[in-house]
């Protein structure tokens, strides 16, 4: 691919601004040679002001999702994708999150640019289990823990009973629960059928891939070990 369409597609202008950053001189090989918008080259061997040019398609991102934004491109609000720099939101393919986190869910949330990928972690035939720490307003009433692990428990409007969930039990009111679906507030939902309701929600894992001591708002790159930690 010729190096004007590459860096296009990877957000960094439109093809008459990154035209425009080739006739600066701005992009060079990783000797300090300028390159032109026609020049094809290994993605490893491009430099733009100096940095290594962003990671090619196939990006995980994972980012600590906080509070009050919300996943949807559509929302009129605060979305996570303001937290990107404004070159990840313009890439070709572009990014998607993995799944949804509510606006008042708090936590462990992965971009991809890799359809295939992202179905690979939601589909939940893969099994990949998300893990959410949750305080609730009400004490347990004790037989949580059963019903979510029966595989029986239907909630309102939906035709098919969730999978079996696994119950940590941690305070009478605070849990750890593991799941495998990601059904619409499914977990808010979940505790909403036992007569409870969630308080705080906080999504500490996926599969694998647990979060890290990384700050609300924050994210960064995975490298290739830890995307396959996923699964
Ligand atoms: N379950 C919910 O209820 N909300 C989330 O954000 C994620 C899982």
């Amino acid at each position: 691919m010729k190096l004007v369409r590459l860096l296009a597609n990877l957000g960094y202008g439109s093809r008459r601004d990154v035209a425009w950053m080739f006739r600066e001189g701005r992009v060079t090989d990783v000797d300090g040679e300028v390159l032109y918008a026609d020049d094809k080259l290994p993605h490893e061997r491009i430099l733009v002001d100096g940095e290594p040019l962003d990671p090619p398609t196939g990006l995980v991102l994972m980012m600590h999702k906080p509070l009050g934004v919300t996943c949807s491109r559509k929302d009129q609000g605060r979305v996570v994708y303001d937290l990107l720099p404004l070159r990840y939101r313009q890439r070709d393919p572009a990014l998607s999150t993995v799944g949804r986190l509510d606006r008042d869910t708090s936590g462990l949330l992965l971009f991809t640019d890799d359809g295939a990928l992202l179905h690979r972690i939601i589909s939940p035939k893969a099994q990949v289990s998300k893990v959410y720490e949750a305080t609730l307003a009400e004490d347990l009433r004790g037989d949580e823990g059963e019903l979510f692990a029966s595989g029986t428990l239907m909630l309102e409007s939906e035709t098919t009973p969730l999978a079996p969930a696994r119950l940590e039990v941690l305070a009478p009111r605070q849990v750890r629960l593991s799941v495998t679906e990601g059904r619409y507030h499914q977990v808010r939902r979940m505790f909403a059928a036992t007569g409870n309701r969630v308080e705080t929600l906080c999504r500490v894992s996926v599969g694998g891939l647990a979060m890290d001591d990384m700050p609300a708002g924050m994210w960064r790159a995975l490298v290739p070990t830890e995307i396959e930690r996923i699964f």
